[in-house]
């Protein structure tokens, strides 16, 4: 995070958010970059139509990929470093760079903060210790955001926030436990464009086939509408949305459903336009 000249060739160990955001970041400022990820795509928790249509942008852009490829060893070199790799086939490789990102998970920063000295009990990982109300094991000291461990959202810590000064000052007895966590992956409109097209026409492709079949159709139900409708936000780009599941046995019902769905998409991008 000091860097104060740009790598030559960055390897990004962990093909996920925080690797691909600053893989991203430093390809677009000119540096060489590698990403080495363990498993067979990047964003492994993401859709695979997602880390599809990412890896397609990203490799335009010039980034390189390694998958399911685990970091074994990385030793300093005269020009920079070695990352040895073993793949899943058995295989090893060493790939050269000159500066090394680990963005393989998180830990957080809690091991200066002299939390023994008010007894402020944490986790083995460092991530301070709380209840349902967000209360730390010392009363009168509560614990919010990142450091308490747990999805590390901004929508979370504000949450948390909510649920404290609800406790605290307004004398309510909220808790955190059950809460649902929303999720999204948020990426450059530019890069989902031409990907998001292609899933569309083949979902679309897709389920037409299947309604004129079977009287089912089940359209791509993936991260594409809410892809195509940021996009539309962000770029005024129409180039279509017609995403719904519908299983039913009756062509025609089914049918009266897929033009409602068309209708309520062609409203939607009407709103946005
Ligand atoms: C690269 C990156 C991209 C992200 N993208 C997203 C995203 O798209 N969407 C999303 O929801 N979340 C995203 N996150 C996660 C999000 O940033 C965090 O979940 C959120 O910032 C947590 O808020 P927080 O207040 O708990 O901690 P922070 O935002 O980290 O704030 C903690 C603050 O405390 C200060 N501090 C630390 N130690 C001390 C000390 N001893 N004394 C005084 N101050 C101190 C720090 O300087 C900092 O300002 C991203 C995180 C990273 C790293």
């Amino acid at each position: 995070m000091d860097l104060k000249e740009l790598p030559p060739h960055l390897i990004a160990l962990g093909g996920s958010y925080l690797g691909l955001e600053f893989g991203q970041m430093f390809c677009r400022f000119g540096c060489e970059v590698s990403v080495v990820e363990m498993s067979d795509q990047i964003l492994p928790r993401e859709d695979p139509e997602v880390s599809e249509s990412l890896l397609d942008a990203l490799e335009t852009e010039g980034m390189r990929f390694h998958f399911a490829s685990k970091a074994t060893q990385v030793a300093k070199v005269s020009d920079g470093l070695e990352l040895a790799i073993e793949k899943k086939d058995g295989n090893t490789e060493t790939l050269r760079g000159t500066h090394l990102l680990m963005s393989i998970g998180q830990l957080p920063n809690s091991d200066d903060l002299g939390l023994d000295k008010a007894g402020i009990a944490t986790d083995k990982n460092g991530f301070i210790r709380h209840n349902g109300k967000l209360e730390t094991n010392v009363p009168g000291i509560w614990v919010l955001g990142d450091v308490k461990g747990g999805p590390a959202f901004t929508h979370v810590s504000y949450d948390d926030y909510l649920v404290i000064f609800d406790n605290l000052v307004n004398g309510k007895n909220r808790t955190i436990d059950n809460r649902m966590v929303p999720y999204a992956l948020y990426r450059d409109g530019r890069d989902v464009i031409p990907a998001m097209r292609r899933f569309w026409l083949r979902g679309f492709v897709g389920g037409a086939l299947q309604v004129l079949s079977y009287g089912i159709a089940i359209w791509a139900m993936t991260a594409a509408p809410i892809a195509i409708v940021a996009t539309l936000r962000e770029t005024s780009v129409l180039f279509g949305a017609a995403i719904a599941v519908i299983v039913l046995k009756e062509p025609l019902r089914a049918a009266r459903i897929v033009a409602a769905c068309l209708i309520v998409c062609g409203l939607v991008m009407i709103r946005v336009q």
